[in-house]
């Protein structure tokens, strides 16, 4: 089969041709219709120092994906062959404190699909049926694969109840682009957001946003205080990791106010805890992963409302072996959420008009599975 391989420890990728797996008993096979990139797979393919220390090459790469089930081991009731699936993409052990008290997402023993194991940019993906989940056969194949980084946001996002709380939103690459459309879901207002990058705060605006800010040439916390009658905001939810926007939130944020952090942060960050957090009384939130299975269950009734659109959020669709050029155009901070078709891009989405490339910034990404 085709597939995206990490060969050798240093930076690049290669399509190459790879066995199609074989699986065991409580494994199934998926059949790759679409997977789309996670900052993790940018790292991967820059080998940056995290990749260097947790990749072992030869590897199949990706781990976002919607497909079909062409496979089930002998063990397997759960799905069936031909159910159109994705897959919670953290692979936890079942056994430790965490997996036995229902904080899966927090395993001791996490392995990541396409970190640890090899992942979806390939035609065909091994996956233990624990972790696979049963899509509506009706939900867009690109929609289905965003679903994982999706349930970040949503976790990030609706930790607590926004409806009717003025947000904060700082980072818009993909995965905040994705919290402000569950914000506007939810009924958050106002929705503010800020990047450095003009490309993704216009992206930011048809999501929902209803004030963009770029902290270059706008003084932030000035501007929230203003928009929320000199209050400050009730949700600041943390999507960058820059050290400048946490700052930035944390000032922002109401006394008695809650924080979402899911941004990682390339070194350790100082903060006036004092100050900005404990005579603050905020309520803080490390988010990683998604909760299993809870936030996919949310994630689901999300999208089938109708309520929740994240389309504006997928700017570009590419054949899989395009993934360079892909890479290439997520470094460069000129796309929302990419998705890669494994077999081309339909007819009809390959005449979607693409985003001009107008602004070149290098914008943080983080490594969630
Ligand atoms: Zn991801
Ligand atoms: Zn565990």
């Amino acid at each position: 089969m085709r597939a995206v391989v990490k060969p050798r420890p240093a930076p690049g990728l290669e399509l190459q041709r790879v066995p199609v797996p074989t699986i065991g008993p409580d494994d199934v096979l998926v059949k790759v219709k679409v997977t789309s990139i996670c900052g993790t797979d940018r790292h991967i393919y820059e080998w940056d120092e995290w990749s260097q220390a947790t990749i072992r090459p030869p590897q199949v790469i990706g781990h976002e994906l919607a497909g079909h089930v062409v496979e089930v081991g002998r063990q397997v009731r759960s799905v069936g062959v031909g159910d159109f699936v994705s897959a919670e993409t953290h692979l936890p052990c079942g056994e430790c404190l965490q997996c036995r008290t229902g904080r899966m997402h927090v395993c001791q023993n996490m392995r990541i699909l396409g970190v640890h194991t090899d992942g979806c940019f390939a035609e065909y993906v091994k996956l233990p049926a624990a972790v696979v989940w049963k899509n509506d056969p009706d939900l867009p194949p690109a929609v289905a694969s965003v679903q994982e980084p999706l349930g970040n946001a949503v976790d990030t996002v609706l930790a607590e109840p926004v409806t009717g709380k003025s947000l904060l939103i700082t980072g818009c690459g993909p995965a905040g682009l994705l919290g402000i459309a569950v914000a506007r879901a939810a009924g958050a207002f106002p929705i503010i957001a800020t990047d450095v990058n003009d490309y993704r705060l216009r992206l930011a605006r048809s999501l929902g946003a209803t004030t963009t800010l770029n902290p270059g040439r706008e003084a932030v916390v000035e501007a929230v205080r203003a928009l929320t009658g000199g209050d400050g905001v009730e949700v600041f939810a943390e999507f960058s990791g820059h050290p400048g926007a946490l700052a930035q939130g944390l000032e922002a944020v109401t006394p008695g106010g809650r924080v979402s952090l899911l941004g990682l942060y390339r070194s350790p960050v100082e903060v006036d805890l004092n100050r900005l957090v404990i005579f603050k009384a905020l309520t803080v939130y490390g988010i990683t992963g998604r909760k299993m299975f809870e936030t996919w269950y949310r994630v689901r009734s999300l999208l089938a409302s109708g309520e929740l659109d994240v389309t504006p959020a997928l700017t570009h669709q590419f054949p899989l072996e395009a993934f360079a050029e892909a890479m290439e155009l997520m470094s460069a901070g000129a796309c929302g959420k990419i998705v890669l078709w494994v077999d081309g891009v339909p007819a009809e989405l390959d005449d979607v008009e693409r985003p001009v490339r107008e602004e070149e910034s290098r914008v943080p990404v983080t490594v969630h599975g």
